[in-house]
């Protein structure tokens, strides 16, 4: 198995690469350069397997002869071992009369579904470099590795708690100071451990980005300290991902529904989550629609209605009462343009000899389209490609606060959804008729919940306590959250400036060094 660019200048490359380098040189994110077969015995040998089971035969499937069956089984134990529930992402009833369930992908250590990638990347990481580390001289100095990234608040907990006491690598997590939510910014500020560095920064999100991609751009730096990326670019993040559909498909068949056809319906942002869904069907996993709920911040739902990707650039990004899912443009999006463009945009002439170039062509075309005049489209023919695996639809602040009310006062179904999951109900609920007809009345919805509703705790209290209910903060906690708030905290605060960051990183990086 072996990995290429979106923009073709990078190929051959191993899963190992894939996974330190995360982006590619050129600017590309990593696709396997042929998808995988399923065993032919699939549908049987896999139904009864517990989820650490199922996902090391899904991820020995994409990851060559980097690791084998024995390593894959053994990292991803290692990895689940931490969620709260053996099911890892079990399955509940939202609506027995329509068929409707939320699938919990909530129930690791931060309570987002981060987690699920997250924790297994940690991992991955620090097996790879201990086995670089072993094959070292005594006197070639240890592989370690940085890991900068920026955080509004959930990739960044997320990615402390995969990365938090991990060998040879340093973690240094930017934040805007004052402006994450308190319980978020206690989440990653209560870890003590010595290789995690949460900074504060004076500033706003988007100059946290901004210092992390100068960091990136400066080449001198990059090498010196193997920057190393955690964003939902790194490839590794969405195979994890694969996982729970067809965990959550043999759930439905462990019920004893026959032959199901689901169709997943994916709170979305930086398309991450449901691009997995994609690899899941492209793989064979039987899906009746996947389908993308946006917030107000709606690119993929427009693109989806129009076939134009088109940045929302006169407003900015919109704040929403679901901000993991506030952004302007979907970074993962690029791999599935890659294989719309391979399938539909590529001329006949040229799909016989280099189907792969052209379509890397075609991708470099787009993104220069979109840097420069903020869009581009897509043919017709690729849009009804594109409407072939996935439907869409938005959900607006206001009925975001709607839907967390009214399922919370469903009587005996009640349910707190938190507002990531709300967008994604809300979406189900609009297009249950189309949605039923995909299976004459017969089709199984399941709803991607991809948050504990604790986490967005103001948002969830004024949904409800706005409409006559007394629910307050404290009954919502799981309990790691509770007493979180007045945990010791270590966090540096430093002025809005990349070099000052960049002096951070080496004295820290280099204390870590002689520390581990
Ligand atoms: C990251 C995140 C999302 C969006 O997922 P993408 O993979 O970026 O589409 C949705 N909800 C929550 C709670 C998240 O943290």
């Amino acid at each position: 198995m072996k990995y290429r660019s979106t923009r073709g200048k990078s190929s051959g490359q191993s899963f190992e690469n894939v996974v330190l380098e995360g982006l590619a040189s050129d600017g590309g994110l990593y696709i396997p350069e042929h998808l995988p077969s399923l065993p032919t015995d699939w549908q049987t040998a896999w139904a009864q397997l517990s989820f650490p089971q199922l996902a090391t035969e899904i991820i020995s499937l994409f990851v060559g002869d980097d690791l084998t069956h024995d390593e894959v089984k053994r990292l991803v134990t290692k990895s689940y071992s931490t969620f709260d529930t053996t099911e890892v992402t079990p399955m509940v009833d939202l609506d027995p009369t329509t068929n409707t369930y939320i699938l919990e992908l909530f129930h690791g250590p931060t309570f987002a579904f981060k987690d699920v990638a997250l924790q297994f990347l940690g991992n991955l990481f620090e097996f790879f470099l201990e086995r670089r580390n072993a094959q070292k001289a005594s006197n070639e100095p240890t592989h370690r590795i940085t890991v900068v990234g920026a955080t509004s608040g959930d990739t960044g907990s997320a990615a402390i708690y995969g990365l938090r006491g991990k060998k040879n690598v340093s973690v240094f997590i930017l934040h805007p100071k004052g402006r994450v939510s308190p319980i978020q910014e206690a989440q990653m500020t209560a870890v003590l451990d010595a290789n995690v560095h949460n900074v504060s920064i004076t500033g706003t999100f988007d100059d946290c980005q901004d210092i992390v991609k100068q960091l990136f751009g400066r080449p001198a730096f990059k090498k010196d300290h193997s920057l190393g990326a955690i964003n939902s670019i790194n490839w590794a993040r969405i195979l994890a991902q694969i996982t729970y559909y067809f965990y959550a498909y043999f759930t439905l068949v462990r019920q004893g529904v026959v032959n199901p056809k689901p169709v997943f319906v994916v709170p979305s942002g930086n398309f991450g989550d449901i691009l997995a869904g994609y690899y899941a069907q492209s793989i064979g996993l039987p899906v009746g629609k996947l389908v993308i709920a946006t917030n107000e911040n709606d690119i993929l739902d427009r693109f989806l209605r129009s076939g134009k990707y088109e940045k929302n650039s006169d407003q900015g990004v919109h704040a929403t009462p679901s901000p993991a899912m506030d952004i302007l443009v979907s970074s993962n999006f690029e791999r599935f343009l890659w294989y719309l463009a391979r399938d539909n945009e590529v001329p006949s002439t040229v799909s016989l000899t280099s189907p792969e170039q052209a379509a890397s062509d075609i991708i470099q075309r787009w993104m220069d389209q979109l840097k420069a005049d903020g869009a581009f489209a897509v043919s017709d023919k690729a849009l009804e490609a594109a409407r072939q695996s996935f439907w869409s639809s938005r959900c607006s602040d206001a009925d975001t606060y709607a839907t967390i009310a009214k399922h919370y006062a469903n009587g005996k179904s009640s349910y707190l959804l938190d507002p990531h999951t709300a967008v994604g109900v809300y979406v189900a609920e609009k297009l249950r008729a189309d949605i039923d007809k995909l299976g004459s009345g017969n089709v199984h919805t399941i709803c991607l919940s991809t948050a504990h509703p604790a986490k967005f705790s103001e948002a969830v209290l004024k949904a409800v306590n706005d409409n006559g209910h007394h629910l307050d903060f404290q009954s919502i906690l799981p309990p790691p959250f509770v007493g979180l708030l007045e945990k010791p905290k270590r966090c540096i605060e430093c002025e809005n400036s990349v070099d000052a960051i960049a002096k951070i990183i080496v004295d820290q990086a280099a204390a870590d060094s002689t520390s581990q």
